[in-house]
């Protein structure tokens, strides 16, 4: 019987932990009180041995849970072999890399990037330059349009675009050409997208936005309107993708086709940052050499992993619990509505829960729950996102239900 942390962590090892972490670290985050020192499966553990259900999954890098062991032995084969190259020179991982993620996403070309904010920094610069040179809008007046809320990372050029005043505040001047519409407002969408318009750029779920799920028809819509704009469609699926909600694409629940993806996240099996634009050959065809790049993107390490992941996506396993799990996470959730919840949305294995005015704030639910053994984070104030491994047990699940219903209705 495994026990479950119970009460806060008070350790002397706990409190110096974080003491470093304060003093030396930036104060960029604000992290639960609690040092995670070790991790299996749907579990961590604490610096005092206390154990804690992983119910955020590294925002879903972590999918396939802490340390599973096929990507942790591709790991370790990768490093007694080779480990960086460059591109310099070719390595006997990356055309396979590339051509097992072109077939299990159904796309035609794979570029290779370290971070999922470089991934929709590349995903931008080919479409801005396939607009420029394949549909002929005049050099420099493409426009990328993007949903409000959106989050696509934290570069300068990305935060330009960003409407969370947190995440842009000083950090100007901005990147221009992105037109800002309400997320989930098709009609908002058809006025903004133009002859000028290279791309529409969302993310089929949004996930740091609470985990909002668009209005049925909306994104086939979105598809419709790039079609009808000779525009590209970039889905970015950094978080929505890779099993998370039942299928390999979010967007293949919608049967809408993308001509760009961004996948990162759960790409590096929650063991390196592997991201990557997958997509038209007609349209990441338009780089040639020089244009782009990155020293460690597409290298052997990062590729082995990779193709790790990609080989247990390939089962369906995975898509299948998140399946099966998330509608008993969902059933479970919506009872709560209306008893310290206002509303629950999501898909699959992933929820986003409004803890009803009165309740706890987001991070004193974040913290109660740390308490009980269960580890999530809150998102804009009142709102917890819930993404546990998709290889979490279904008791083990329940467990955490359990917490979360005793924590919002605790008022
Ligand atoms: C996390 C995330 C990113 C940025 O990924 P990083 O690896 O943190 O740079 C971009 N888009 C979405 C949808 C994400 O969830």
């Amino acid at each position: 019987m495994t026990t479950l942390a119970d009460g806060p962590a008070t350790s002397t090892a706990t409190a110096d932990a974080i003491a470093a972490d304060e003093r030396w670290s930036t104060h960029n985050y604000h992290p639960l009180p609690v040092v995670i020192a070790e991790g299996e499966d749907a579990w961590v553990t604490d610096v005092d041995g206390r154990r804690y259900l992983d119910f955020l999954s590294g925002y879903s890098a972590l999918n396939f849970g802490h340390r599973h062991p096929g990507l942790v032995a591709a790991a370790v084969e990768q490093l007694n072999r080779v480990t960086l190259t460059s591109r310099a020179f070719h390595h006997d991982q990356l055309g396979p890399f590339c051509q097992e993620l072109a077939e299990l996403t159904g796309t035609e070309m794979v570029l290779p990037m370290n971070s999922g904010a470089e991934a929709v920094e590349s995903a931008i610069k080919v479409a801005r330059k396939w607009a420029y040179r394949v549909k002929g809008i005049p050099d420099g007046q493409g426009e990328i349009v993007v949903a409000g809320s959106n989050f696509h990372g934290r570069t300068t050029t990305i935060v330009s675009f960003s409407t969370d005043e947190t995440a842009r505040a000083d950090f100007g001047p901005f990147t221009p050409g992105f037109v800002v519409v309400p997320y989930g407002d098709a009609d908002a969408l058809a006025a903004a997208v133009t002859e000028r318009t290279a791309a529409v750029l969302l993310e089929p779920i949004q996930g740091e936005a609470g985990v909002i799920v668009p209005p049925d028809g909306y994104l086939a819509r979105a598809r419709r309107l790039c079609d009808e704009a000779g525009a590209l469609l970039i889905a970015d699926e950094i978080q929505s993708g890779l099993a998370r909600t039942g299928t390999v694409l979010a967007l293949d629940h919608e049967g809408v086709t993308a001509d760009l993806y961004t996948l990162g996240k759960a790409l590096g099996g929650g063991i390196l940052p592997v991201s990557a634009v997958v997509g038209r050959a007609d349209v990441l065809g338009v780089l040639r050499p020089g244009e782009h790049g990155s020293t460690f993107g597409g290298n052997p390490l990062a590729c082995a992993v990779g193709r790790a992941v990609i080989r247990l996506l390939s089962t369906g396993e995975f898509q299948q619990r998140s399946t099966a799990l998330g509608a008993h996470l969902h059933a479970r959730l919506s009872e709560l509505v209306g008893d310290g919840v206002t509303e629950v949305r999501g898909r699959g294995l992933w929820a986003g829960v409004d803890i009803a005015p009165g309740g706890p704030t987001g991070r004193q639910a974040s913290e109660a729950l740390m308490e009980r053994g269960v580890l999530c984070k809150e998102t804009h104030g009142s709102t917890l996102r819930i993404a546990p491994p998709l290889v979490i047990g279904e008791d083990d699940l329940d467990r955490g239900i359990d917490a979360i219903a005793e924590v919002v209705r605790a008022r």
